[in-house]
């Protein structure tokens, strides 16, 4: 398979932030790593292994020999992507039609959201634990109003109240309590009894597809972030540390802050990392000496320069696709990128032979932030920010370069190599 392909794949098999988790963990297991329960202690931990907890995993790859205090090489990304979720109570509807009452989940462009066919993924709760379920079936639809009944949209902008315009169609007819909990069911092979929770997205049923003249552009949704979950997985897989200890943290909730048990602000790299130091024989002192050594990198796209809002950028550091991931800077901040890891960035980047890029955003206008200052802050290891140049950034539908994942993910392979 064609290394976009398994992009691809990655992609189209990963609709939720627990699909995701889930595709990297069997990428994983394929290449040799163990899986290990969190709610267990660890006495024997393997050299190549990884956790999940719901929607995040964290994976490592220790170097033969690696000692205590030799340095973690750690890519953090995000598994999670804004989206409708399906509330508690789903069932509702008017005049003649079935409808789903759906919370919006992160800050998506709404409007993206407006005629597509729906599927639904997630993963349900039951007594025997949590159960993974895609329903990759076109069942619901948000339907954008006629022009003729909103005559000045194309010159006032699509304006859609998150409440009363979002809330999909998935039928016609009077409103059933329980339907939707009996259709799910259904899908994942469960009784509706059997199902006591979930979690649930609506998504994009369209697959990731390759598109410009030549190929060199790449369409899907979710690219922010999974694109570079995807690479962090694939160097995960294939890396051969020459020292220290490759990691990588794949969270859950960037799109929210990240504060929750699997997202940036938890504590669940600390935990994994507190761990393998503890399996290695080392006490507190060297483990705190281990992550000032450390280093990170955060991977989550960028922006490239729309041709159609150029004024948008800044002039001077403006990313473009397919010339290489860019490293974020903001001295705000916003991201953790110092001199010094920015340097290494570089390092990394030439001793990979890819191509890389600077990004910064205008005075005059706010800059996203990503999980790398929070990591930086809760663990004190330096860090850099850097991403894949995209456009459309959380559209149900994005576009980024065919070249730039690739890059990145040659990039981290080289970064956890430990030679640069
Ligand atoms: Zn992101």
């Amino acid at each position: 398979m064609s290394t976009v392909d398994d992009l691809r794949a990655y992609l189209d098999g990963s609709p939720s932030p627990w699909h995701a988790a889930a595709t990297s963990a069997a990428r994983l297991a394929a290449a040799g790593f163990t899986e290990l329960d969190v709610t267990t202690p660890w006495a024997d931990v393997p050299v190549k292994g990884f956790v999940r907890r719901g929607g995040a995993l964290v994976g490592w790859h220790r170097a033969d020999g690696a000692g205590p205090t030799d340095p973690l090489h750690v890519v953090g990304a995000h598994t999670d992507s804004p989206c409708l979720r399906v509330k508690p109570r789903p069932d509702t509807g008017a005049h003649g039609w079935k409808q789903l009452a759906v919370e919006v989940y992160g800050g998506p462009l709404l409007n993206s959201w407006l005629d597509r066919d729906l599927g639904v993924a997630g993963t349900l709760a039951t007594r025997d634990g949590a159960v993974l379920v895609d329903a990759a079936t076109p069942v619901a639809r948000v339907a954008q109003l006629a022009i003729h009944l909103d005559r000045d949209v194309n010159e006032k902008g699509v304006v859609l109240d998150k409440q009363q315009h979002l809330t999909p169609l998935w039928g016609v007819g009077a409103a059933r309590d329980g339907e939707f909990r009996a259709w799910i069911a259904a899908a994942a092979g469960l009784t509706a009894d059997e199902v006591q929770a979930w979690d649930l997205c609506l998504y994009d049923l369209t697959p990731a597809a390759v598109i410009g003249a030549e190929g060199e552009l790449l369409a899907s949704g979710r690219l922010d972030n999974q694109v570079s979950c995807w690479a962090a997985t694939t160097a995960l897989a294939v890396c051969a540390p020459a020292r220290g200890t490759a990691v990588i943290a794949l969270f859950d909730h960037e799109e929210v802050g990240s504060d929750s048990v699997g997202g940036a602000g938890g504590p669940v790299l600390e935990h994994v990392l507190e761990r393998l130091a503890v399996a290695a024989g080392a006490d507190r002192a060297q483990f705190l000496a281990q992550l000032a050594a450390s280093s990170c990198i955060s991977a989550d796209n960028a922006h490239s320069v729309h041709p159609n809002y150029a004024e948008r950028h800044e002039p001077g550091h403006r990313p473009i696709v397919n010339k290489g991931p860019a490293i974020k800077l903001n001295h705000n901040q916003r991201y953790a990128t110092s001199a010094g890891s920015a340097a290494m960035a570089q390092r990394v980047f030439e001793a990979a032979g890819v191509p890389w890029q600077v990004f910064v955003s205008r005075n005059n206008m706010p800059c996203g932030s990503t999980i790398g200052p929070i990591t930086a802050t809760r663990l004190g290891i330096d860090t850099v920010d850097v991403g894949v140049p995209q456009l459309s950034m959380h559209s149900a539908r994005e576009l980024c370069g065919t070249e730039d994942p690739v890059s990145l993910a040659t990039a981290m392979t080289t970064y956890f190599g430990g030679t640069w």
